[in-house]
């Protein structure tokens, strides 16, 4: 037995475990201290004539290891001084690779990025059924590429093509897809899993077990095969990055170039193509915004937003009030949890329709062969519609999603607060309206609390909880477990209009319309916003969510904040005119199936077709419009903190991960320089739009920025 602060060496006859153990961590680390250790364990096993296998396992429970230390990565600021501690790193990896031994992986957790490169520098890797198991390299993600021997290792080992699918966009698999593509040789279950992979380790030694030797198919021979073939697939590669990422992320291109460039090289110089890439992207701005953002996700993944510390039970029961665009949505996501849910409209019209809504968004399970049928008729059979409350008596809580009006959601209250449980939750999905005023309708304020989810339900990652001055603690820990349980990102805010994503959203699609007003293109505009990096421009947003629903939001938050959010004219018209977007099928633009063109009845709306403004001040008139509204709602403590804006914008919005977040960016621009834009915006636009937060004055004033 031999431990060293991360690993311990065991031997059982011919058998030598080498334990992974992060000292004061949940998870496997591979932190230099940690490569330092493995460095000289490998030498003592190198030595160590009758170990004939050497399994490497982890003591973690659910990781095998987890990858590098992302700190450190963080820390890098010089490219070539990156390079050569990845190149360190390597040759570690190398070692493992020349070992005497016969070396397998034993993956029995999460086995990503530094984790699964270690894996493949073993002969062998085993992995167990858990769905803790999750494998890949996932670098990307972070703004770099794997840069411990992946991208040189893995294109040899399952072929360029299905290599490249990996790595480009930074997937991570379950162990059985894992098996089928090749990243790993065999399966045992997890129990028995250490038993197992000894017993193969020795029927590897014995000849008594073999893997086959993987025969690529022929497609794969033709294009893998040679150069022309090559270049066709990496061109391809490039085309379908461009498509995905509009070449905002540098990391997959880079990796395709690096594993392009590594084609008929040495494993030292393939090696040192790699190590060099990953310095000059570990280095950039992007990679640490990314690195930030996955920060960010982590803490609040886990955040706790109140003091109470007991976990709430599992709900098993939802009532959904209201089957529309939402209550549908809800319905499915709920289902596809297994929760059973009891769904409430006024009429069976529209109930149908959310069911069919349901049904197609498993349709496309299916034909993904992410489920089949028969679990997709289960789950289906889990939402039962009804147009009275019967069954609501028994529910663990209720969602609201009735029409966006006052009285109506009042009147739902009412009656909800008269037909369930006592002791449950009522959640609103309201995006405007105030909370307070719904809750207090029923005798139960205290546990109601928004619960604002995002269009489509089952795509978009984040969930508005929003607090009350009446929401108990209690509460609140309902919904953010519950909100987690639905595999959703919850943040929790205070309840003032739009409470903040919408808030923040709303002005800034109101700013686009001023735009349009002023002239300018709407596909000029759209562009210019999807360079910024946002996933849609403002006009294609509009058409999407519905011109009539922006508008009609957009109306509430005017009464709420006044005439800095005054809606522009030019949106009254279009909503007049019963021009409503995609779903009456023209709004700004005409949609006929895939295809979109600008509305010249929307164009013959305007006043003016002469923009006479620069790409740069459009986006910063959008941007900072947004940035400003934030302030605001830090500034009157709807919201807690910078981060928690960040993570709503960047999970409800789709704010561009790689600015690192809507106030990362203001920070990296400078509150100061915004400042005088706004300003400068005063006076050559509009006063009250672009007015400055206290907020924003005072952080000027004083050089402080939204970050620490
Ligand atoms: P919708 O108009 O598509 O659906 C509303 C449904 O509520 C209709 O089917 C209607 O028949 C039903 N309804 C009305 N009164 C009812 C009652 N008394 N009892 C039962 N059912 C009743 O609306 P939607 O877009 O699904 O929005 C619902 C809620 O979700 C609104 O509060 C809205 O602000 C919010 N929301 C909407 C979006 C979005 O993008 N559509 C996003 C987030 C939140």
């Amino acid at each position: 037995r031999n431990t060293i602060n991360h690993f311990t060496f065991t031997q059982r006859d011919e058998i030598g475990i080498l334990e992974f153990d992060t000292p004061d961590s949940n998870a496997n680390i591979l932190s230099s201290h940690a490569l330092k250790e493995l460095d000289q364990q490998l030498d003592a096993i190198a030595a160590l004539e009758h170990v004939r296998v050497l399994l490497i396992t982890s003591a973690k429970k659910s990781i095998f290891i987890a990858g590098a230390d992302i700190k450190e990565i963080e820390s890098l600021s010089d490219p070539q001084d990156a390079s050569d501690k990845c190149e360190l790193g390597k040759q570690i990896f190398d070692k493992l690779e020349k070992l005497p031994q016969v070396t397998i992986a034993v993956i029995n957790g999460a086995c990503v990025g530094g984790g699964y490169e270690l894996s493949l520098a073993c002969d062998y890797r085993v992995a167990g059924f858990a769905d803790s198991i999750k494998i890949g390299l996932p670098e990307v993600k972070l703004g770099i590429l794997p840069g411990f021997g992946g991208c040189v290792r893995l294109p040899k080992r399952i072929g360029i093509s299905k290599a490249l699918a990996m790595i480009l966009p930074g997937k991570l698999v379950d162990s059985r897809t894992a098996l089928k593509m090749g990243l790993v040789e065999r399966l045992f279950y997890d129990p028995v899993l250490v038993d197992e992979a000894s017993k193969f380790g020795r029927n590897i030694l014995a000849g008594r077990d073999k893997v086959k030797t993987r025969k690529p198919k022929l497609v794969e021979k033709l294009l893998e095969g040679n150069p022309i073939g090559r270049s066709i697939l990496f061109r391809q590669a490039r085309k379908n990055v461009w498509k995905t990422t509009s070449g905002h992320y540098p990391a997959p291109l880079a990796a395709l170039d690096a594993i392009q460039a590594m084609v008929g090289k040495s494993h030292a110089e393939a090696s040192r193509i790699e190590s060099d890439w990953l310095g000059k992207l570990a280095v950039t701005k992007i990679s640490k915004n990314l690195i930030h953002v996955f920060y960010l996700d982590e803490a609040y993944r886990k955040r706790s937003w109140t003091d109470a510390t007991t976990p709430p039970a599992k709900v098993e029961k939802v009532g959904v009030v209201g089957a529309g665009v939402m209550g549908g949505g809800i319905a499915q996501l709920l289902a596809k949890k297994n929760i059973v849910c009891r769904i409430k409209d006024l009429n069976y019209g529209a109930l149908a329709l959310a069911l069919k809504t349901a049904k197609k968004l498993y349709a496309y399970q299916i034909k993904t062969r992410r489920m089949k049928q028969g679990q997709v008729d289960a789950q289906m059979s889990l939402i039962s519609p009804t147009t009275t409350y019967a069954g609501f008596g028994n529910v663990d809580l209720v969602i609201e999603a009735v029409v966006e009006r006052m009285d109506v959601k009042q009147q739902v209250f009412k009656e909800l607060d008269e037909v369930v449980q006592p002791n449950a939750c009522l959640f609103t999905n309201t995006s405007s309206l105030r909370v307070t005023e719904i809750a207090e309708s029923t005798n139960r304020p205290e546990k109601v609390c928004g619960f604002h989810f995002f269009n489509p339900v089952h795509r978009m990652p984040l969930l508005e909880i929003i607090k009350t001055d009446k929401t108990s603690d209690e509460t609140i820990v309902i919904a953010v477990a519950f909100a987690r349980q639905l595999g959703k990102m919850p943040i929790v805010v205070g309840d003032k209009e739009g409470f903040i994503v919408n808030r923040i959203l709303l002005p800034y699609m109101n700013e686009a319309a001023y735009l349009f007003q002023e002239g300018i293109e709407p596909e000029r505009l759209d562009k210019i916003v999807k360079g910024f990096g946002m996933p849609m421009g403002p006009l294609e947003l509009a058409d999407e969510v519905g011109i009539d629903v922006g508008f009609h939001v957009a109306q509430i938050l005017e009464t709420a904040y006044g005439p800095r959010m005054r809606v522009a004219p030019v949106l009254s018209d279009v909503d007049n005119a019963g021009i409503f977007g995609k779903k009456s099928g023209s709004g700004f633009y005409v949609h006929k199936g895939k295809k979109a063109s600008v509305n010249p009845k929307v164009l013959g709306m305007r006043p003016s077709a002469d923009f006479k403004h620069s790409d740069e001040v459009a986006t910063k008139r959008l941007i900072y419009t947004m940035i400003n509204e934030a302030s605001r709602c830090l500034e009157e403590g709807v919201v807690d903190a910078a981060a928690t804006i960040d993570v709503g914008m960047i999970y409800g919005t789709g704010f561009p991960p790689f600015r690192g977040g809507l106030l990362k960016y203001a920070d990296s621009v400078g509150v100061k320089n915004i400042l005088a834009d706004l300003r400068a915006f005063q006076t050559q636009f509009d006063q009250q739009r672009f007015e400055p937060s206290g907020l924003l004055q005072k952080m000027a004033d004083s050089g402080v920025n939204f970050y620490a």
